[in-house]
């Protein structure tokens, strides 16, 4: 057996290993083929094949009908903020945003160099440490839409509700949570994701549209920005990430194995738990970033007492086989990142490592 970590990177991120297992066993004869999906043809029936698989598994996990177009194209979230504009808002429309930290931060300066951004409601003032509740949106009723970041990568706090739009289309950047927990996807007109964090290597995005967003793109785009040629082209018009998509549907196929989503949520839940559970025991000594009611299950964030006693337990956590616990250089402090990959046992692990290097410390 390979040596392997206990790895918490808050992406790219860990895969789980049996997906990693099939890779391997998988890439140097895929199938018969005699080559890698690296090396084959996106247009051969083997690639079509884990094309549609990928798509039919992302909608049946997630609950979606035919009225749902699920496409894979490259460029990461990051441009999914340009194009998310540049398809939707025009016409006059504002596009509305909730700002929640880092990534809602660099969609809206998107949305800016765009057109006309309306800021609906912000945790801005209080250094992001919540989500801000139903009663504070404030929504213009002909905003082109509304865009929410479902779990905040850096700030570590998440949305435990969907927000009400009363019929504005709701748009949601679902990077570092998505298919981490049950979640009504039907709520959501447009939601996209980095693969790199829940979903398989960097490099593919899943973009998930509803059929009547369509017919609000501007006309006049360049083709590879209108969402309408990925859907028509069923993500095939150019040669997409079809490693990544591979592995995804890998992924995806793991998550299925597992039960779906209500068993990944049950696991997820225990290991947030095991986490939390630990920070609040010793809350004047691991200080969560986060209040309580917008506390991430996929990003723990928190301070220790100074920021030595944080470069030592990054330090003796990396002796201990874990790694990535570092939060981010923007704010410092620990992180502990729990995606769908990350088992229980690891985060148990890391519960016991707090548990007692705060003893030692
Ligand atoms: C990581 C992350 C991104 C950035 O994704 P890229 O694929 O690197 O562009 C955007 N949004 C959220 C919420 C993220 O966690």
């Amino acid at each position: 057996m390979a040596y392997r970590v206990i790895n918490f990177n808050p992406g790219p991120s860990a895969l789980p290993l049996d997906v990693l297992m099939k890779v391997q066993e998988e890439l140097l004869d895929y199938r018969g083929t005699g080559m890698s999906v690296m090396e084959s043809s996106h247009r051969s029936p083997e690639y079509d094949e884990i094309n549609e698989q990928a798509m039919l598994l992302a909608k049946e996990l997630m609950g979606l009908g035919d009225d749902y177009h699920v496409i894979f194209v490259g460029g990461g979230a990051s441009t999914q903020f340009a194009y998310i504009p540049l398809n939707f808002m025009h016409g006059g429309k504002a596009g509305a945003y909730i700002d929640t930290g880092t990534w809602s931060t660099k969609a809206i300066k998107e949305a800016k160099i765009i057109g006309d951004m309306h800021l609906a409601a912000s945790s801005k003032d209080a250094e992001y440490r919540f989500i801000p509740k139903q009663k504070d949106i404030d929504l213009p009723n002909d905003a082109a839409y509304l865009h929410i970041t479902t779990n905040n990568t850096i700030k570590g706090t998440q949305y435990h509700y969907i927000p009400e739009t009363g019929g504005i289309p709701l748009i949601a950047d679902m990077s570092s949570d998505i298919l981490s927990r049950r979640m009504d996807f039907n709520k959501f007109d447009f939601f996209y994701a980095g693969a790199q964090k829940n979903l398989g290597p960097s490099g593919v995005t899943l973009v998930v549209i509803k059929e009547h967003m369509l017919s609000k793109i501007k006309d006049g785009l360049p083709t590879m920005i209108d969402y309408r040629t990925h859907c028509e082209k069923k993500s095939l018009f150019n040669t997409p990430p079809a490693f990544g998509v591979y592995v995804m549907k890998l992924v995806l196929e793991w998550i299925k194995d597992r039960g779906g989503l209500d068993a990944v949520e049950d696991v997820n839940r225990q290991k947030k738990d095991a986490v939390y559970e630990v920070m609040d025991e010793h809350s004047d000594y691991f200080k969560g970033t986060a209040e309580k009611d917008s506390r991430s299950w996929m990003n723990v964030t928190m301070r220790l007492p100074n920021e030595d006693l944080e470069k030592k337990f990054i330090a003796e956590g990396k002796e201990a086989g874990f790694i990535g616990l570092k939060g981010h250089r923007s704010v410092g402090g620990i992180r502990v990142s729990l995606y769908n990959a990350v088992t229980l046992e690891g985060a148990q692990r890391v519960a016991e490592f707090m548990e007692n290097f705060k003893s030692k410390n």
